[in-house]
């Protein structure tokens, strides 16, 4: 049986990582784990890593190693060797890829493949000022102009959308620096393994959805 593909979404905030992984999940038939949701579920849950993450995903600022590395790993060791994943909003500083490199190597193989959307900075916050998410299947999607959250619904699943407390401008600005100081430098890691790919993000989303497919085909 052929191994399903280790995949990485890699970009700042706003870049389509979660977008991109809704398509590519069907497409590849591997399970998606965002890090990002994974908190999400835990605060709705309101348990007490929810209520820890919290502060932090609030004001912009990385969740703790001591917190994440283990959550998110379980995660991703509780997939069997031969599925494959998407993984989205991890790792984010280069001690997370190095803590993931060592789980999966140990395990198995290191991820396949790291597709970095790249993104301007206008472009960045044009989108998340209008990003919604589904509360029920965590779709993201974006208000049109002259478009109300009220009447809208997801385009996925038909569920209530809703805009995430983190999308407000300060918070925005504070996730985009953490994205340059901390997780930018994670981009060198995974040149130096040869497992990396640039792909421009500023266009359409079936665009870049061309692009990321064909960056990853065999
Ligand atoms: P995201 O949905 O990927 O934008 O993540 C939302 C928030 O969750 C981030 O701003 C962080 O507060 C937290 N978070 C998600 N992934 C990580 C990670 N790998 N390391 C630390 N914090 C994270």
């Amino acid at each position: 049986m052929s191994q399903g593909l280790r995949l990485v979404l890699f970009g700042p905030p706003g870049a389509g990582k979660g977008t991109q992984a809704q398509l590519l999940k069907d497409w590849l038939k591997v399970p998606h784990i965002s890090s990002g949701d994974l908190f999400r579920h835990h605060l709705r849950q309101g348990t007490p890593l929810g209520l820890e993450a919290k502060g932090y995903m609030n004001k912009g600022e990385l969740v703790p190693d001591s917190v994440t590395i283990d959550i998110v790993l379980d995660k991703v060791l509780s997939i069997s060797d031969d599925e494959g994943f998407i993984l989205d909003g991890f790792p984010r500083n280069p001690h997370q890829a190095n803590e993931l490199e060592k789980a999966l190597v140990g395990n198995s193989r290191n991820v396949d493949k790291v597709v970095h959307i790249h993104v301007s900075q206008p472009e960045l916050l044009r989108r998340l000022g209008g990003r919604l998410v589904c509360r029920g299947c965590q779709a993201p999607s974006s208000l049109g102009e002259g478009e109300d959250i009220g009447s809208k619904k997801c385009s996925q699943c038909g569920g209530e959308l809703y805009q995430r407390e983190d999308d407000n401008p300060e918070a925005v600005k504070r996730r985009i620096e953490i994205y340059r100081e901390e997780t930018e430098p994670v981009l060198g890691f995974y040149r130096e393994r040869g497992v990396l790919v640039d792909i421009p993000g500023d266009n359409t989303v079936d665009e870049v959805n061309k692009q990321v497919i064909s960056a990853i085909a065999p």
